[in-house]
């Protein structure tokens, strides 16, 4: 099965780098929701499933802590929202965490 994301991170496929380390890799998202939208994901291919296991947890904490330098360098760090969507959301399936930020005003209140 193609993996969009996997594309990208072997560079088969084009996106707007923001970050990228020796495990983990930071875009831009090609369909925005926020003013500042941005992807995070594993270098490894790895799902929410039943073959995730408490190694890849490790690989979680470093999306986060990427996510986080990101807001920081870029100056977003004010307010923004850090998502995992998780099982039949419609979503690509290589789990990835969704940073959202940038508004002008206020974050907006709903959870997405
Ligand atoms: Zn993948």
């Amino acid at each position: 099965m193609t993996c969009v994301f996997c594309e990208i991170i072997k560079k088969e496929a084009k996106a707007e780098i923001v970050y990228e380390d020796e495990k983990i890799l930071g875009f831009k998202n090609i369909h925005p929701e926020a003013p500042v939208h941005l992807l995070f994901v594993p270098k490894k291919h790895i799902q929410w499933n039943d073959e995730f296991n408490e190694k890849d947890l490790e690989l979680l904490s470093k999306l986060i802590s990427a996510a986080k330098k990101v807001a920081a360098e870029i100056k977003i760090n004010d307010a923004y929202k850090m998502i995992f969507n998780v099982g039949k959301t419609g979503h690509i399936l290589h789990i990835h965490l969704h940073l959202l930020g940038g508004w002008e005003n206020d974050a907006p209140l709903h959870n997405i």
